[in-house]
């Protein structure tokens, strides 16, 4: 390695070194630099009445999330639709109907478990969340899992996947396995609204949640 080499590479060392040390201050993983296992009232109050990314302007309601703070057993979702914003509370709509029935055909109840989503403010017509805005409002559901500490997450649908396991696969290649969060059990399946337009991937959806159920008992 030539003098001019090292010298690169020992410079591309301390910049990431250093870019490190700031990741570090700014609160690490989670961005935020809370109690390392905050209460969800903690996390509800540091999000405040949040303008962090551009959705703030066009939202009704912040959509922080429902259900047991102890909950066992949490589902994260993609982001608040028409109806979440409107009442502030996650799944409500035609897909939170949908989302309650599974709940409860695997024996749990929708006061019993937790449900937030991936973003706590509506994408204007339902788009797909950017990348700004998941950076965001990421820290914020990262601190709500700590708070809450379930034993199995699940992912409905790609985003929530995607984001929780930092991986650009399918959600056909995530769904039905077990993954792993920071010594929690995470099982990626459809989404609700998908569930709803191809009703024949229920089969595979209920084969997911099955394997929650087993692990669950
Ligand atoms: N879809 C989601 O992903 N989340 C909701 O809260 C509602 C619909």
């Amino acid at each position: 390695m030539s003098d001019a080499d090292l010298h690169d590479e020992l410079r591309g060392l301390v910049s990431g070194f250093r870019r490190h040390l700031q990741w570090r201050q700014r609160g690490g993983a989670f961005g935020v630099p809370l109690p390392r296992r905050p209460s969800l009232a903690q996390v509800r109050e540091e999000l405040g009445d949040c303008t962090r990314c551009k959705l703030h302007a066009s939202r009704k309601n912040i959509v922080f999330g429902v259900g047991d703070p102890n909950a066992r057993l949490m589902f994260i979702g993609e982001a608040p639709g028409a109806d979440e914003d409107r009442l502030g509370e996650p799944f409500v709509g035609k897909a939170g109907q949908l989302l309650d029935k599974m709940i409860v055909a695997m024996g749990w109840t929708r006061d019993s478990v937790y449900i937030a989503n991936t973003l706590k403010c509506r994408p204007p017509d339902n788009r797909d969340p950017e990348p700004d805005e998941t950076e965001a409002c990421q820290p914020f559901l990262f601190q709500q899992i700590e708070a809450i500490d379930p034993e199995v997450i699940v992912t409905l649908g790609r985003p929530a996947a995607q984001l929780l396991l930092q991986t650009g696969a399918p959600i056909s290649k995530l769904r039905g396995r077990w993954h792993e969060l920071r010594g929690r059990m995470v099982m990626p399946t459809f989404h609700p609204a998908y569930l709803l337009r191809s009703p024949d991937k229920k089969r595979e959806a209920w084969s997911d949640l099955q394997q929650v159920m087993a692990k669950m008992r």
